[in-house]
């Protein structure tokens, strides 16, 4: 009988999980999953490694109700496998690809050493809808701009079917040699203590791939109705919520794709064909994204477009430190980044609002706009974070052009039209009404104190004059656009 192992990485799921169903189909199997803190790769922010450790306890669940074990150690992979592999007699390893420039190194580290050493080696596609490499130009080259690219990637057809879960995986016991060095969950010490901050990531999330299922079905059968006008609206709740789930890889999009279209034929879709298909399109930026990522594997720390390595930062840490704890007097503003800091998530027209005002208002580098949702999304990737901060700094691939500046007023206004959103976030100014609500700075002293607030005391006044700022970068980005 062959002995198998499948290392789980961000594939967190058992059904249509075609490395997993590779190593399931015959034998026993050693299901590992190995915490990599030591270099390889990004280190996992705050907020993730609460996701992450409540996804393998559903993992763990999961493959116990099928008859599996999964096995946890910390390490460097590279060492940890082969000795893995070597005392318990493997001969088949299975894994779903990754594209970060560092885990592609490492995985192929890997591959040389177990092949040399007479071990099959089987890596899969189970996180995209296409291999990075598969869409590409007319003339065979990577592609820039997304309207051409999803054009492109929807003629090549429609994904393939899903997979079932394994009915079975038949667990491979782990020698005694190296049984010591397998852990417990705790022992992976994920989730913060002291102070345990992830009370309100806890109430909004159901990490693990039964939850991202219900999450699916739920938007798909209510949710998706209107969703091309309102996926802006963050007063309403008015998107999937799946992309930490697709993050850790619970759910693929490809199961995501075929519910849709089967909804959509029986018509237990919620809502239009239109709505349906900007949502496939966000997919479809998604996706866009991972390209974007292995054709340029620094796309989080250089920007995509050189001229922007001239840009004339201010860097200004106590500005990034007011931006970051949501106290810049902008209320839109500051919502969102509060939201960010209890619930691990923002909506994505706030998310593009934010980083616009630290990236131009306040002429802070988009990159430590990254670095801080790395550390405070749950759903931080490292494709999606730093194309879409690039996009949003106008350095990116297909980016908002550099002289579009969010206003933070407008903005609110016309997505947050009663301020429900700016309410639940900001308290402190809740009683002014709605005309003043997203700039209190233009409110009568009589108005302040109706409200009961008292401007650099209760709600700090804003930290740029909206104007100013937006003029400032105009000029900064102006410098460098002929360069
Ligand atoms: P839905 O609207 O329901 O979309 C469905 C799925 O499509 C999402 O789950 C996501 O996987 C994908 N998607 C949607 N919008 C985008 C987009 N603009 N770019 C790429 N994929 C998209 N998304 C992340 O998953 N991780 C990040 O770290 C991340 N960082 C961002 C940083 C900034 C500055 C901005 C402007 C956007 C960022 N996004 C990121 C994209 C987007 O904001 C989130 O994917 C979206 O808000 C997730 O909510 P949802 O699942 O309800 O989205």
């Amino acid at each position: 009988m062959t002995r198998r192992l499948h290392w789980f990485r961000d594939d967190l799921r058992l059904a249509d999980n075609p490395a997993l169903h590779a190593a399931a189909d015959d034998g026993e199997v050693l299901c590992l999953y190995i915490l990599d803190e030591g270099g390889n790769r990004r280190p996992l922010g705050g907020a993730a490694r609460w996701w992450l450790s409540r996804s393998l306890a559903q993992l763990f669940e999961s493959l116990r109700a099928k008859g599996g074990e999964l096995v946890l150690m910390r390490g460097d992979p590279a060492t940890i496998l082969p000795d893995v592999v070597e005392g318990a007699g493997i001969s088949h390893v299975t894994w779903t690809r990754r594209y970060e420039a560092a885990a592609i190194t490492l995985d192929k580290r890997i591959k040389e050493t177990l092949s040399d050493a007479g071990v099959t080696v089987t890596s899969c596609n189970g996180h995209l809808l296409n291999e990075p490499w598969e869409v590409v130009s007319k003339a065979g080259q990577p592609m820039k701009v997304f309207t051409p690219y999803w054009r492109a990637a929807r003629e090549r057809g429609e994904p393939g079917q899903p997979l079932a879960a394994p009915a079975r995986v038949s667990p491979l016991k782990l020698p005694k040699a190296l049984a010591s060095q397998a852990l417990d969950l705790a022992d992976l010490a994920l989730e913060p203590q002291k102070p345990d901050w992830t009370g309100g990531m806890r109430e909004a999330w159901t990490p693990g791939e039964a939850g991202a299922q219900a999450q699916l079905e739920d938007f798909i059968g209510d949710g998706l109705a209107g969703y091309a006008e309102d996926r802006n609206r963050p007063d309403k709740r008015s998107t999937s919520r799946l992309s930490p789930h697709l993050r850790f890889g619970e759910i693929s999009p490809r199961q995501i794709w075929h519910a849709l279209a089967m909804a959509r034929e029986t018509g237990e879709a919620a809502g239009s064909d239109k709505d349906a298909e900007k949502f496939l399109s966000e997919l479809g930026w998604r996706e866009f994204s991972y390209h974007l990522l292995f054709h340029n594997p620094e796309l989080a720390s250089r920007n995509y477009d050189s001229r922007f390595d001239a840009f004339p930062w201010h860097r200004d840490d106590e500005a990034l430190r007011r931006w970051q704890r949501g106290r810049t007097g902008v209320p839109l503003v500051d919502a969102g980044l509060r939201e960010l800091w209890t619930t691990g998530w923002m909506h994505n027209r706030v998310r593009m609002v934010v980083a616009s005002f630290l990236i131009k208002h306040l002429l802070q580098d988009w990159r430590a706009g990254e670095d801080w949702f790395w550390d405070t999304l749950v759903d931080a990737d490292p494709a999606n974070n730093a194309a879409s901060w690039q996009w949003v700094a106008g350095s990116g691939a297909d980016a908002a052009p550099y002289f579009r500046v969010f206003n933070p007023v407008t903005q609110g206004e016309t997505w947050d039209p009663k301020g429900d959103y700016v309410r639940r976030w900001v308290p402190e100014i809740a009683a002014l009404p709605d005309s003043l609500l997203h700039q209190p700075w233009e409110a009568r002293k009589a108005e302040l104190s109706a409200a009961g607030i008292t401007l650099g005391e209760t709600y700090p006044k804003p930290m740029v004059d909206l104007a100013f700022g937006r003029q400032r970068a105009l000029e900064a980005f102006a410098a460098i656009k002929g360069s």
